[in-house]
């Protein structure tokens, strides 16, 4: 047998492994201090009543003859699809239900995405980027082109027309930037696929921080995607779902005469058997009444939080993005040119732990990420020692 040797051109990824390490050494050594931790893309608070409510009942279901279910259909249950379908709809786009495919997650979906796409398509992808965008396509030996990410741009690339490429990723808000395009700016990316016949590969996973009516929170609220775009979007962020798993993928008909649904269909019933029932049930109670107040409380938790961040760093003269409609705040390192230089200083000093932004690409090099997901009262603390050690 030959084994697949892209794979050894996918870079090890040392981040969050040197952040950890960096962390127990640090504990190791003052056992007095006590670190706050604002690095990790994962939510803190619990699933809400209504989730855990209808999982139980779910739960109960499994366990007598009459209500037992065995394998639903691949691409998930009609009952979630067509909540997800309302979402939509309040959002002003139109889906048909069978346009929807329940799955484990966003990530899956993501890398299990590139099995419709030729080898011989070139990939666009922004930097700095969440790294699976990269990765899975280094291991089908894709060739990857970047779009500098920068301050001069506010971390929102647009489209070189010059450029040619394929396959484009696009993730809004942005992680790890937290930064967000505008519905004006998507149309340009819109008409840049249109005109390359290529295809947007859109990341809404945290389409749920957005509050600014001037930003989308679909891809499919722009005129033409349809014809051009593939969303990708999850309960974990929304929900508190990282551990739970279920997310969804919008392939629209419309797009190539319906051959990308077609394929995509035809790729899940073959390699996938679906999401468990309880996790659906669960996941479809997001979308009750009762579900969605209590998920908006967490969410505003965290929302809470990203604001204090961001206005710390406003109070600083911290040059930044996101904050607002975004879990993450992304700033230009006070001092200091290496992201790791910055973090061990910050570690050190503040005892608060972040992300160094060059593990997301070359141009993080010199940024750092914060993220929401603690508690009030730790992300407080946090922001009144990096104040104290900031302030001039
Ligand atoms: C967290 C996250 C996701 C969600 O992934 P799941 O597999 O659904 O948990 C997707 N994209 C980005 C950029 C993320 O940060």
């Amino acid at each position: 047998m030959k084994i697949n040797t892209n794979y050894q051109n996918v870079s090890e990824s040392y981040l969050f492994s040197t952040v950890a390490k960096k962390v127990s050494a640090y504990t190791a050594a003052n056992p007095d201090r006590k670190v706050i931790k604002l690095g990790i893309g994962d939510v803190t608070l619990p699933l809400v009543p209504a989730v855990i409510s209808a999982l139980h009942g779910a739960v109960d279901e499994m366990s007598k003859k009459e209500t037992f279910r065995g394998y639903g259909p691949e691409q998930g249950y009609g009952f979630l699809k067509d909540e997800i379908n309302g979402y939509y709809a309040r959002k002003g786009v139109e889906l048909a239900s069978d346009e929807i495919f329940i799955s484990d997650g966003a990530k899956s979906d993501l890398g299990n995405i590139l099995d419709l796409f030729d080898q011989d398509n070139v990939v666009l992808v922004p930097d700095p980027v969440y790294p699976v965008y990269v990765d899975t396509n280094v291991m089908a030996g894709r060739k990857v082109v970047f779009a500098d990410a920068n301050r001069d741009n506010g971390f929102l690339p647009m489209p070189d027309f010059n450029v040619k490429a394929d396959i484009v990723y696009l993730c809004s808000p942005n992680n790890p930037t937290g930064a967000a395009y505008s519905k004006e700016q998507l149309k340009v990316w819109v008409e840049y696929a249109l005109e390359n016949d290529a295809v947007l590969l859109y990341d809404a996973a945290y389409e749920c921080f957005i509050t600014d009516d001037a930003l989308a929170q679909s891809i499919f609220q722009i005129e033409g995607a349809k014809q051009c775009a593939i969303e990708f979007c999850s309960f974990s962020k929304m929900a508190g779902f990282t551990g739970t798993r279920c997310g969804y993928t919008v392939v629209p008909k419309a797009l190539k005469d319906g051959l990308l649904h077609k394929m995509w269909l035809r790729r899940q019933t073959t390699k996938f058997n679906g999401v468990p029932y309880i996790v659906q049930r669960g996941a479809a109670a997001v979308f009750t009444e009762e579900g969605q107040a209590q998920i908006r409380a967490n969410l505003a938790v965290y929302q809470e939080n990203a604001k204090l961040i961001a206005s710390t760093m406003d109070e600083l003269g911290i040059w930044y993005t996101g904050g607002q409609n975004s879990p993450y705040i992304w700033f230009r390192c006070p001092g200091f040119d290496s992201s790791w230089d910055f973090f061990d200083y910050l570690l050190e000093q503040a005892n608060v732990v972040g992300t160094p932004g060059c593990g997301f690409g070359k141009n993080g090099e010199g940024y750092f990420r914060l993220t929401a997901f603690n508690t009030p009262e730790a992300t407080k603390e946090a922001c009144d020692r990096i104040k104290a050690l900031f302030k001039k």
